[in-house]
C-alpha cells in the first residue's frame, strides 16, 4: 500500500435487506489522520454503512478496501487484528464486569499463550499478565477514568459510561475507529469532553469515522462531512459547505 492511499476507501458498495436498498452505489474516501463526520436524515443507511465497513454486513455489491487490501468479506474479528475498532449506538458494555476488567478483556484479545501453560503459570504468561495491567491503567488514566476502575460499568452515569466504550475500542490500538452516535445522550459539558477525547485519539495517529446527530459537534470536530440520504451519498465537503449545499437542505427539510 503505498503512502498516499486512503486509510479506507468505500467503491460503489450496494446493500440490499429483502426489498429494502439501505445503501445504494455509496463511495467515498477516508485519509489517514481525518476525522470525519457522517450525517443524513433516520433510515438513510448510516450505521448500515459502519456495519459494511466493519464487516458485520457484506455488500450486496460493491468493494471496500482498509489499510491497502480488499476487506469486501473480511469478519469483523480479522479487521479488529488489522486495526479497525468500532462503538455501538447502544452501549455494549459487559454489565458483570467491573470498567477495569471491561478494558482488560479488550487488551486481552490477542491470546498468545494455551491453555497449558496458563495453567503451568509460566512466568511469561505473569509477565504478560503484568503487562496488561499497566496497559489498562495507562488506558483509565488517559481516559479519566481512573476512580471508576473497579465499578460496575452500569452503576455509573450515561456519559462515563460512553467514554468506557470509547476507551475499551482503544485498548485495541487502532488505525480506524468509528464512532456511532457517540454523542447521543451527553450533556453540554460532556459533549466538549468526547470532542477533546476524539482530537486526543486522530492526534496520536487514530483515524476517525463519526456518525453523529449533533450538528454542533460536527462543525466544530469534523473536517470534512459526508451525507447520506435514501442510502445514497448527496454531499460531501466541509462542514460549513455541506449545510449550505441546496440538497442536504432539501433532505433534512424532508426529514
Ligand atoms: P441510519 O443509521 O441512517 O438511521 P440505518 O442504516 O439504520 O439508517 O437503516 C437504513 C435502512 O435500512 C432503514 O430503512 C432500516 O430499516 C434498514 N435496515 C437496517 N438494518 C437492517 C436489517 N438488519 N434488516 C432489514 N433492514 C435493515
Amino acid at each position: 500500500s503505498s503512502l498516499d492511499e486512503p486509510l479506507l476507501e468505500i467503491r460503489s458498495v450496494t446493500k440490499d435487506f429483502r426489498g429494502l436498498r439501505a445503501l445504494d452505489d455509496v463511495s467515498l474516501t477516508v485519509a489517514a489522520g481525518e476525522i470525519r463526520g457522517i450525517v443524513g436524515p433516520n433510515g438513510s443507511g448510516k450505521t448500515t454503512l459502519f456495519n459494511v465497513i466493519s464487516g458485520f454486513y457484506r455488500a450486496s455489491s460493491g468493494k471496500v478496501r482498509f489499510a491497502g487490501r480488499d476487506t469486501t468479506t473480511t469478519r469483523p474479528y480479522t479487521l479488529s487484528l488489522l486495526g479497525l475498532a468500532r462503538t455501538f449506538q447502544n452501549l455494549r458494555l459487559f454489565r458483570q464486569l467491573t470498567v477495569r476488567e471491561n478494558i482488560l478483556v479488550a487488551l486481552d484479545r490477542t491470546r498468545t499463550h494455551t491453555v497449558w501453560q496458563y495453567a503451568l503459570w509460566q512466568p511469561g504468561v505473569i509477565r504478560r499478565e503484568r503487562r496488561l495491567r499497566r496497559q489498562a491503567q495507562k488506558l483509565l488514566e488517559r481516559f479519566g477514568l481512573t476512580d471508576f476502575a473497579d465499578a460496575a460499568p452500569g452503576s455509573l452515569p450515561y456519559g462515563i459510561q460512553r467514554r468506557i466504550e470509547i476507551a475499551r475500542a482503544m485498548a485495541t490500538q487502532p488505525r480506524l475507529l468509528l464512532l456511532d452516535e457517540p454523542a447521543a445522550g451527553l450533556n453540554g459539558e460532556e459533549v466538549q469532553q468526547l470532542a477533546d477525547i476524539v482530537r486526543s485519539i486522530r492526534d496520536r495517529g487514530t483515524t476517525v469515522v463519526l456518525i453523529e446527530h449533533n450538528m454542533g459537534l460536527v462543525m466544530s470536530l469534523c473536517e470534512r462531512v459526508t451525507v447520506l440520504s435514501s442510502g445514497g451519498v448527496i454531499a460531501e465537503g466541509t462542514p460549513a459547505e455541506v449545510v449550505a449545499a441546496p440538497a442536504v437542505i432539501e433532505a433534512y427539510l424532508g426529514d
